[in-house]
């Protein structure tokens, strides 16, 4: 009877929610946000310098041993001119661009036309073709997920070629480290335009198209939801992924083989930094089906942001703590590494737990436990572009309980562990953390500008029941 009344009470409560003064808001989910001054100065500050931010780095490892302070102190004591560093940076060359494509290609089969065979004997993983999350225009895309495959088998191959075949060396993306920095960004350009251009002439979703009228703004964010070719090539999920976090490891792996050439051994920050990314990488891939309910596949637009950050700023500089213990091998003391690994393991536990806890809700429905209880949530409403109304729940449980962004927290906290296996002589590899944090804070903030458009004042009633972001108490 107590149950029944509650059913009546919450179908009441749906009915009169479609009412309410947030419905011209919610139909504008996924494309209400609005191009103010402050976003566009970002933009164009973006668009303007991170590559040059990239170059700079990377250069600052190759010409000044990873000080990022001393072609500052040698440009303005005159000791040396921008044309000379310019000078002393190695050009694209055709072995690199060899190497490059090769590499592309090679990922676009992978991807293209090996069907996942990974699902049918790996026990809980989820591959093959499986659907995403509904789009702001109401639909529902496929996707074939094999990337854990594709993962395996390049690491296969480069493992092979190590160890028995040495077709080439280990340390090859270390020694072609900056050519072919300029192909990744002439494929990361290349896509991002060609996804504007296709936009205006051969959507795949006209209605899934988003256009502010400002050109930087639409360029840099995107247009189109889901870019596609054909059925299956999509934009996202193949430039998300692959190449860019498929090299991720074998990035760190060159940089290993290169500490081997050039010391003899490999220490153990090293071996860290390739453990727990490698944890991280790997993790991607298992989940690579829930990926596709996080924030870049449902709810971001392919544009530079997701296009050119995928091909070129994901690989240069997620790898910068390899890179750096390259050019300075650090030794870490038994119990620093110790704290760093656990430090890392924990931040990975909080990180998959809440992942995994929303996913779990999400999957049921609520019908599930969270840590031994039932969850509890926030019923809430929204709607799609064409009117439909759907329903959904927001968890105030368990991680989810804590802070609105816990999965963020794990995420810093294992960002924090890759950086300290570095220790304190160079700020280059805490460039990680910093950019973390201010990515994740942004994102944080962006994602509740959304979902405040999504779900109205059913998202205010969450954010009283789980007032703080990231940090319980303070944030
Ligand atoms: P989330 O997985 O946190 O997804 C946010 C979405 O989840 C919201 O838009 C909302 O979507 C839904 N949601 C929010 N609160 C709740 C709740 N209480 N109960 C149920 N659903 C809720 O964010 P991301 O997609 O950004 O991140 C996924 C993971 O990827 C994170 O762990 C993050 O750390 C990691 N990440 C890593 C990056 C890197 O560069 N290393 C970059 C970005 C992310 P809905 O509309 O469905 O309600």
């Amino acid at each position: 009877m107590a149950a029944h009344q509650e059913k009546k009470t919450s179908e009441e409560r749906k009915r009169k929610s479609t009412q309410n003064d947030t419905r011209t808001s919610q139909v504008q989910w996924g494309r209400a946000w609005e191009v103010d001054w402050f976003s566009l100065a970002n933009i164009i500050f973006l668009l303007m310098f991170a590559p040059l931010i990239v170059y700079y780095f990377i250069m600052s490892c190759d010409q000044y041993q990873c000080s990022l302070i001393d072609p500052l102190i040698d440009l303005f004591t005159g000791n040396k001119h921008l044309s000379d560093i310019w000078n002393k940076t190695p050009t694209l060359t055709y072995r690199a661009a060899a190497i490059y494509t090769l590499w592309v290609a090679f990922q676009v089969f992978l991807y293209l036309f090996i069907p996942d065979f990974c699902h049918k004997f790996l026990p809980g993983y989820v591959g093959g073709v499986q659907e995403g999350a509904v789009t702001p225009a109401g639909i529902v895309n496929k996707y074939e997920i094999n990337g854990l495959q594709a993962w395996i088998i390049t690491h296969v191959l480069w493992f092979a070629n190590a160890y028995y075949f040495h077709w080439f060396s280990p340390t090859i993306i270390f020694d072609n480290w900056i050519p072919l920095l300029w192909c990744a960004n002439v494929l990361g350009y290349a896509v991002s335009t060609f996804a504007m251009i296709k936009s205006y002439f051969f959507p795949t979703n006209a209605k899934d198209c988003k256009f502010t009228g400002n050109f930087f703004y639409d360029y840099m964010m995107g247009i189109e939801f889901n870019p596609r070719i054909g059925k299956w090539f999509d934009f996202k999920l193949f430039f998300n992924g692959r190449p860019g976090i498929v090299a991720w490891t074998l990035i760190n792996l060159s940089y290993a083989a290169k500490q081997q050439e050039l010391y003899g051994q490999v220490t153990n920050s090293m071996i860290l930094v390739n453990v727990l990314q490698g944890i991280y990488v790997l993790d991607f891939f298992w989940n690579e089906a829930w990926y596709l309910k996080t924030i870049d596949i449902c709810h971001d637009h392919f544009g530079w942001y997701l296009g050119w950050g995928d091909c070129v700023w994901l690989p240069y500089l997620y790898t910068l703590q390899g890179l750096y213990l390259v050019y300075h091998p650090v030794q870490l003391g038994t119990a620093n590494a110790i704290g760093i690994l656990m430090l890392g393991l924990i931040s990975y536990y909080i990180f998959r737990m809440t992942n995994h806890q929303k996913d779990l809700f999400r999957r049921t429905n609520g019908n599930c436990k969270i840590w031994g209880k039932k969850p509890e949530y926030i019923e809430c409403s929204y709607m799609s572009v064409d009117g439909t109304k759907y329903y959904s729940k927001l968890m105030t449980s368990g991680f989810w309980g804590w802070a609105r962004h816990f999965n963020y927290t794990g995420d810093l906290m294992g960002s924090l562990a890759y950086c300290l296996t570095c220790g304190f002589e160079h700020i280059l590899p805490y460039f990680y953390i910093v950019y973390m944090t201010i990515l994740l804070t942004h994102r944080c903030i962006r994602d509740e500008h959304r979902c405040f458009s999504k779900y109205g004042k059913d998202w205010k009633r969450y954010t009283a029941a789980v007032p703080y972001r990231l940090i319980p108490g303070i944030f």
